[in-house]
């Protein structure tokens, strides 16, 4: 189908729901920070919905037992007069080390148990990302790890 007019809040409220137990289970601290007058994203709502799992299931991963999860989203405008939302996922786990940063976006790399991790999560987020004409970036230092997604209004 074409492209929609996404709310970035519905389709990130929904995945915390299914990801629930998880969070729960783990008594992650998680904020979520999105004003109500953000803008509307132009795309496929469930590919976007896949997008906020697979990075908030990797954070959940990432963190010990109470461990914090924030999620912020504000509007972004270029020189050029281009609409943005920029989405951050932030978490204080363990963190990615530096020689692994430009390998986890590859399908198959993960650092989890066999049985645990597939190595598709990021590599699919990548895809998704790209058919948005977006973009993500990644920031992380030990006790803190940060992905920001940037996704076009129109
Ligand atoms: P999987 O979760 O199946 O391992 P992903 O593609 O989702 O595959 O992630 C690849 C790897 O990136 C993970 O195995 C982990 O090493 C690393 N990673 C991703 N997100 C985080 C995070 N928030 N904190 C620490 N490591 C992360
Ligand atoms: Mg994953």
């Amino acid at each position: 189908g074409g492209k929609e007019q996404v709310l970035l809040a519905e389709g990130i409220r929904s995945t915390i729901t299914l990801l629930n137990h998880k969070i729960k289970s783990k008594h992650i601290d998680l904020s979520i920070l999105i004003p109500d007058d953000l803008p509307v994203v132009c795309g496929w709502p469930g590919e976007l919905n896949q997008v906020w799992t697979n990075l908030i299931d990797n954070a959940i991963d990432a963190l010990p037992d109470g461990g914090k999860i924030e999620i912020s989203s504000q509007p972004d405008r270029r020189s050029d007069g281009s609409e943005f939302v920029l989405t951050t996922i932030t978490d204080n786990g363990t963190g990615i080390p530096e020689d692994i940063q430009d390998k986890i976006f590859e399908p198959f790399f993960t650092t989890k148990e066999i049985g645990k991790g597939t190595g598709l999560g990021l590599d699919i987020v990548k895809g998704i990302v790209d058919h948005h004409n977006g973009s993500i970036k990644l920031k992380s230092v030990p006790g803190h790890t940060a992905f920001s997604i940037c996704l076009p209004t129109q």
